[in-house]
């Protein structure tokens, strides 16, 4: 099987930390140079410093912020320039939680923003050099609540299905290009974001976060949650060689946790 990214250069957001850094993690270890993205300079130094390295294999860093369109475009236009983008991994932050009916217009903005809107800049950005490549991956990391909406994630399952939709429509856009565009949808994953959810059940339901964290264990199959190097994985085949015939798909990474067929 094929998975040399030797010579392809790859752009991972939100890659300070969680899934994004374990993405940035494998994908080097497959050859290709790795740019992480994310807000803190420091942070990204130290992420790009600590990337697997073999050979003549460059390792960089770009601070940005999603959240911030024209920047990004021009911050992420100017790298694209200088080395062109092969391998895209849109990844970021979720939105905060709470009901649907309750949420405001502004956090609906705000979500469309960081997330749909942010991925569209990005992959406006370096779509040139994928093409004049003829070879090109985008990996959105979405959510189980494309498929399943979860409770109290009212503008995240929103967000989640534009995202997933967009990604659809470009897959059939850009396949005769040699690119391919693909979901993956973490599962509950051991990484910041779900101990921030724990915390918001916890305090929303009055109980205990222990409590909590095994609740949603038990809902697991698995048993457990899943470590960020077992989505990562999953992302780096999506961005090799050897997957360059799944295109469009919106992959759930759970431990068998969705209902759905
Ligand atoms: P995380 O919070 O651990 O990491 C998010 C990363 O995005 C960090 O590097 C952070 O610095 C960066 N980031 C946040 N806001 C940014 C901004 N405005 N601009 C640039 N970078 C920004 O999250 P994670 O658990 O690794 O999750 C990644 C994605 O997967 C999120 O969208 C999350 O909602 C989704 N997801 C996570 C889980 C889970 O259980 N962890 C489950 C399903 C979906």
């Amino acid at each position: 099987m094929d998975l040399d990214l030797t010579g392809r250069h790859a752009l991972v957001c939100g890659a300070s930390e969680g899934i994004g850094r374990a993405v940035a993690h494998e994908l080097a270890l497959m050859g290709a140079d790795v740019t992480v993205l994310a807000r803190r300079a420091d942070a990204l130094a130290e992420v790009a410093d600590g990337l697997p390295r073999h050979g003549a294999q460059r390792h960089g860093w770009l601070a940005a912020d999603v959240a911030a369109t024209d920047a990004l475009r021009a911050a992420v236009e100017a790298l694209a320039a200088a080395r062109p983008v092969h391998i895209l991994v849109n990844n970021t932050g979720g939105p905060p939680g709470g009901p649907a009916s309750t949420a405001t217009a502004a956090a609906y903005l705000d979500a469309f923003n960081r997330h749909l809107i942010a991925n569209h800049t990005l992959l406006q950005s370096v779509l040139p050099g994928m093409r004049s490549a003829a070879w090109g991956r985008v990996v959105n990391i979405v959510s189980t609540s494309v498929r399943e909406p979860i409770p109290n994630l009212g503008v995240s399952n929103t967000v989640r299905g534009a995202v997933a939709s967009w990604a659809k429509t470009l897959s059939r856009e850009l396949a005769a290009d040699g690119i391919t565009v693909n979901n993956v949808l973490p599962g509950y994953t051991q990484t910041r974001r779900l101990e921030q959810i724990i915390d918001d059940r916890a305090r929303a339901g009055g109980q205990d976060v222990q409590a909590v964290a095994e609740a949603m264990r038990a809902s697991v199959p698995a048993r457990r949650f899943a470590q960020p190097q077992e989505i990562a994985a999953v992302v780096a085949f999506l961005c090799s060689p050897a997957a360059a015939y799944v295109n469009g798909v919106s992959l759930p990474v759970d431990g068998g946790r969705m209902q759905s067929i």
